[in-house]
């Protein structure tokens, strides 16, 4: 049996042990998913060894930590500098960000019609996604409540711009709520006064967060937008995921179908 475990800080809530289980089960993969509360992200590389399992995802706070974590990238996650997924294959670790694909197909299968996007939040998921948002062809601005993550952006020719500077002059189709704020709290990701003025304005709200209806999406529906949550990146980048664990083994559609119905029954 191959183990397998999310790590993250928190954790409790996350539905990745009960969507990959699901998929190993109905596919006859013989493994098993767990979760473990990481604490400090350097212990992330011993801990994979020590526990002895092929594979881990890896979510809030350490994926910029799991990047550097690994022996070998593929070729998008040396890019973005973000990791969620690792593969142990002969003492090596071996790293890929599943997350961009995963929000780029969840936003595709949204519909809305514009392009230009606005980011809250600028960590680790924001990185990878506005690169993938950037090459298929969107205008990603990035906004942060700090100014030192966003020297990432500025690097790759992002519009930036902290809460303290916000300008609302190219009038956003979508505005995603990229940061964990609303995932343990109550709290919305930015001030009220800049998230009603870029809400009322855009065409789509999208938190990234799944589970539960944040202040963010509760705020964007009283405003009469268009809402998702994050269960629809969460279902993509977990199939990418399953394909790297199992060596692409089993084909997308039947692994998509298989965490589907296990994210079914954990919420019926
Ligand atoms: P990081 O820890 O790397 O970054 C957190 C970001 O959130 C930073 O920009 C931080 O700002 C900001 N932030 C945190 N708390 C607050 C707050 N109270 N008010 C304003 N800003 C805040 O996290 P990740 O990028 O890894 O994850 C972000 C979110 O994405 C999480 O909620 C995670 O659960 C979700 N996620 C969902 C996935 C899915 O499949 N649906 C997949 C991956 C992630 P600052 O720089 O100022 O500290």
């Amino acid at each position: 049996m191959e183990q397998f475990l999310i790590f993250g800080n928190p954790v409790s809530h996350s539905k990745s042990p009960i969507m990959h289980n699901s998929a190993f089960k109905a596919l006859g993969y013989k493994g098993c998913y767990g979760r473990y509360k990481l604490e400090d992200a350097q212990e992330l590389r011993d801990k994979v060894f020590e526990l002895g399992i092929k594979g881990a995802n890896i979510t809030v706070p350490h994926k910029e930590y799991a990047f550097k974590a690994c022996d070998e990238l593929d070729e998008f996650a040396k890019k973005v500098k973000s990791v969620n997924t690792i593969v142990r294959r002969d003492n090596k670790l071996y790293g890929y960000n599943t997350d961009a694909p995963g929000f780029l197909k969840a936003l595709e299968s949204f519909g809305v019609d514009g392009k230009r996007v606005l980011f809250l939040g600028a960590g680790g998921t924001a990185q990878s996604t506005a690169v993938i948002l950037l090459e298929s062809g969107y205008d990603v601005t990035v906004s942060n409540r700090s100014i030192a993550r966003l020297e990432y952006f500025k690097e790759r020719g992002f519009d930036t711009f902290t809460y303290d500077e916000f300008d609302n002059s190219k009038h956003f189709d979508i505005v995603v709520n990229m940061t964990s704020a609303g995932l343990k709290d109550d709290s919305l990701p930015a001030p009220k006064s800049m998230i009603d003025i870029v809400i009322s304005d855009a065409k789509a709200c999208i938190d990234v967060i799944y589970g539960k209806e944040t202040p963010f999406l509760k705020l964007s529906k009283e405003l009469g937008k268009a809402t998702k949550d994050g269960s629809d990146m969460l279902l993509y980048q977990g199939v990418l995921a399953f394909e790297h664990f199992t060596d692409y083994k089993y084909e997308y559609d039947e692994i998509l179908e298989a965490m589907k119905r296990g994210l079914e029954l954990s919420s019926s």
